[in-house]
């Protein structure tokens, strides 16, 4: 596989104000036709560290594209610095000042003489034109590796680097098909995933697997490689199935859909309704599900009982429970299910009832304590979970967790 190095020109990158999105544009595209970013830099307009990058991008990587530096101004140094990194000389092109004349003369003005120096090419690089732009990129090749120069707007970047440089990597790379997969898994920590899972991925040499933490989930990414465009799916496949095997209901996804995504795809395959009462995550469940397009067909209502008095009003929780109990409690939790499944006339209802902080917790029932309810036909119960993290993050992880529970209920409700 070719590995690749971005870098990234210009010393307005290094300000606050103004991102790279260049680079990441270019590894999506390289990506896609098995080119590997190994990468990537950012250089201010600096002539020595710029030099001292390129050739040391040159030594080390076998395609090295840079971005930016070729303006007609003073600070603008890519082109003389990139000749001079591989040692080779600039050469004018008096075709190419031609050219810049007649642009400058149909846009009504006169071609200003600092613009000639974008007539300076790399000896014996090819010249890719540059319809948006005034600036010519060069592609310069150097025994079998490939230097890249294309200029800093990404409109003028986007379309050269398609008709111009594409084909010519894709020749370089060999036909090689990308294949991507998502995993999703809830209710494991990330080590006990990479546990479980290690040996299995481990023997698929040609699949990259990576284990990313989420805010609620561990994802696992995998990545297959192949000359074969079904080789490459069915690697991925297998890989899949195997993890799915290995980890059984925590994977609640095997090709990247979200959690409410999968909750309503199991409530609209099985026909059911759904309701939400909500306390502490103060709607966001209903906002994820109301995400999903198509949620009217099983999500039918949602009520936040924020206050005693709504739990008690809204969703006939008895006040004797909240009393003895405490509105945080499993009792209340099922209460609050139950009422909402009542209300809403629906299949099932859940409910959240918790401590999100930083305020409230107590030695008996810390920050993060939350309890979930759970009510259909015959049943009505509850958990409750200890979650970790600051306000936002407990919300977060409660609705996760809710959603989590009302989908393991349900595949259990069908599945045996
Ligand atoms: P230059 O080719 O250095 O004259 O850059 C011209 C303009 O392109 C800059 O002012 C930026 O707005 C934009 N630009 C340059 N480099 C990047 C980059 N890596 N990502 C996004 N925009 C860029
Ligand atoms: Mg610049």
């Amino acid at each position: 596989m070719l590995s690749a190095e971005i870098i990234a020109i210009g010393s307005e990158l290094l300000t606050p104000e103004k991102t790279d999105t260049n680079s990441l544009w270019l590894t999506e595209k390289l990506n896609e036709i098995g080119i590997e970013v190994k990468l990537k830099t950012i250089v201010g307009d600096d002539e020595l560290r710029l030099e001292e990058t390129i050739r040391d991008a040159v030594e080390r990587s076998d395609v090295i594209i840079t971005t930016g530096g070729l303006g007609p101004t003073e600070d603008d140094i890519t082109r003389q610095i990139s000749a001079k990194a591989i040692g080779r000389k600039l050469i004018f092109h008096e075709a190419l000042v031609e050219d810049l004349r007649e642009r400058f003369r149909r846009w009504g003005r006169e071609m200003p003489e600092i613009n000639k120096r974008q007539a300076y090419v790399i000896e014996g690089a090819e010249i890719l034109p540059n319809p948006n732009g005034s600036a010519v990129g060069m592609l310069a090749r150097i025994e079998a590796k490939v230097l890249v120069v294309l200029p800093g707007p990404p409109r003028e970047l986007k379309p050269m680097f398609e008709t111009g440089v594409l084909p010519e990597l894709k020749k370089l790379a060999g036909e090689i098909f990308v294949k991507r997969k998502i995993l999703r898994v809830s209710g494991m920590g990330e080590s006990a995933v990479d546990e479980a899972i290690a040996p299995i991925y481990k023997s698929f040499e040609h699949v990259q697997t990576s284990i990313l933490f989420n805010r609620t989930e561990i994802e696992i990414h995998l990545r297959a490689q192949s000359g074969s465009e079904s080789e490459a799916e069915n690697t991925l496949e297998e890989l899949a199935g195997l993890i799915g095997k290995k980890l059984g209901e925590a994977v609640f996804t095997t090709n990247g859909e979200l959690m409410e995504e999968v909750v309503g795809s199991l409530l609209a395959e099985n026909g059911k309704t759904l309701s939400v009462a909500e306390s502490c995550t103060g709607g966001l469940i209903g906002e994820r599900l109301t995400d999903v397009s198509g949620s009217s067909k099983y999500f039918i209502q949602g009520v936040i009982a924020y206050a005693n008095e709504a739990k008690i009003a809204t969703l006939n929780v008895s006040p004797s429970i909240i009393e003895t109990r405490g509105a945080v409690s499993a009792e209340t939790a099922e209460a609050m299910a139950k009422g909402m499944r009542e209300l809403a006339q629906t299949d099932y209802a859940i409910s959240v009832t918790g401590i999100a902080g930083p305020s409230g917790g107590s030695e008996e029932k810390p920050i993060g304590t939350v309890f979930i309810g759970y009510a259909d036909e015959t049943r009505v119960k509850s958990v409750k979970i200890l979650l970790p993290g600051d306000r936002y993050l407990i919300r977060w992880r409660a609705s996760q967790a809710a959603l989590d529970y009302l989908r393991r209920q349900i595949l259990k409700n069908f599945q045996g």
